[in-house]
């Protein structure tokens, strides 16, 4: 309420949930939202602590590791694993102690006040009384007229899942950060040669990545460059570059694939207004914590870490929010969920 006793209207739009029936909407202690490393480590915490979590898998389950090969540098497996495998094993831990997952996306939430309110999917109701926020990143890609149109058809934003579609061709990649790097050198396995296309003619990428790709004879700078549209009807024909110092522009029509490594953009738009984030969407956690601003919303891995990103510490953080989710609730209890008045009038004979 605001001070002069009026209800307040500082909060997102709300109109998704007008015509939605709340009054016997599946109520759960904890909702985990995203199933990467992040919400797999906070359901399987959760589900330990007996607080029965439900994990909504959101349009791409298991997160960006489904979309990597080998896992060499996760702790624990020595001989690597696959990402895809990975992530199914987290699965089955979470679920093994009673997590209960279900495909979905949560599309709204309404966190004016406790029990909180989510739509799945636009439509499913479901009362919440903490939630753990891990919806992650997804790759960031140019905005260029037809690079749409070509995901799939020679663009691509992961090396490793489309690199070997490229034997014997050209391919360009874009970006100057780790990413790039490792995509480069990840692309040369496949393709004869692989053009970097830097925007700067500095990279942002860590010492050892950027050696690693000079070194590779098969990796070639393009500096000062921007791409400004992919070419080609169904397949990738060609890219149209502009040099930044020169103004000048040119078509590299030797490339069929065409690779972004540009960084993340988090998916934290159904929290948008509710959550505090930073410029770039990342959620804001209270210091070493995974509290929000919200009492008893949590946030966990890419969602809200820019920095580190990798599978161990996403579940380092699923972890700290599951544990920070259950002494929050021991804390501040449930709060009993609004129910319909059963109807109580006598039914004629
Ligand atoms: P990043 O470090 O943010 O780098 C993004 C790169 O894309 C930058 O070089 C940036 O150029 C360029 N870029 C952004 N928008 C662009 C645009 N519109 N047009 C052209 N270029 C654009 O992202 P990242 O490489 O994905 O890395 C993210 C984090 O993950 C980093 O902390 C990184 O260390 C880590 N990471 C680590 C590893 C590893 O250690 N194995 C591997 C991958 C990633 P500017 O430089 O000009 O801004």
């Amino acid at each position: 309420m605001h001070e002069n006793g009026t209800a307040s209207t500082d909060h997102p739009d709300l109109s998704a949930f007008e015509n939605v029936d709340f009054s016997e909407a599946e109520a759960r202690d904890v909702v985990v939202v995203g199933t990467g490393p992040a919400g797999w480590t906070a359901a399987l915490y959760t589900a330990r602590a007996d607080l029965n979590p439900l994990i909504f898998m959101g349009p791409e389950p298991g997160g960006q590791l489904t979309t990597t090969t080998d896992v060499e540098n996760y702790p624990g497996f020595p001989d690597g694993l696959l990402g895809p495998e990975m992530m199914d094993r987290f699965q089955e831990q979470a679920e093994k102690f009673g997590t209960e997952s279900r495909y979905g996306t949560v599309t709204h939430v309404d966190f004016r006040e406790r029990p909180y309110r989510l739509l799945i999917d636009e439509e499913t109701p479901v009362y919440a009384q903490t939630v753990i926020v891990s919806t992650g990143a997804s790759a960031r890609y140019l905005g260029l007229e037809n690079e749409q149109r070509l995901i799939g058809k020679g663009v691509s934003a992961c090396a490793t899942c489309d690199g070997s579609f490229f034997r014997g061709e050209t391919v360009a990649v874009v970006g100057g950060g780790d990413s790039a790097m490792e995509e480069a050198t990840f692309l040369t396995k496949f393709a004869d040669t692989v053009y970097l296309i830097h925007r700067r003619d500095e990279l942002r990428a860590s010492k050892i990545m950027q050696q690693r790709a000079f070194e590779n004879d098969k990796i070639e700078f393009v500096w000062d460059t921007e791409v400004i549209d992919v070419l080609g009807d169904n397949a990738v024909e060609g890219i149209e570059v502009i040099n930044n110092e020169t103004g000048e522009t040119s078509v590299m029509d030797d490339v069929t694939g065409f690779f972004l490594a540009i960084g993340h953009t988090p998916n934290t738009g159904p929290f948008e207004g509710w959550l505090d984030m930073d410029e770039n969407g990342y959620i804001l956690t209270e210091g070493a914590t995974t509290y929000t601003n919200q009492p008893g919303v949590f946030a966990a891995g890419d969602a809200q870490d820019d920095e580190y990103r990798q599978a161990v510490t996403a579940a380092g953080t699923g972890c700290k929010a599951a544990i920070d989710a259950e002494r929050w609730l021991s804390e501040h209890g449930t709060i009993e969920v609004p129910r319909a008045e059963p109807d109580r009038t006598p039914v004629e004979a």
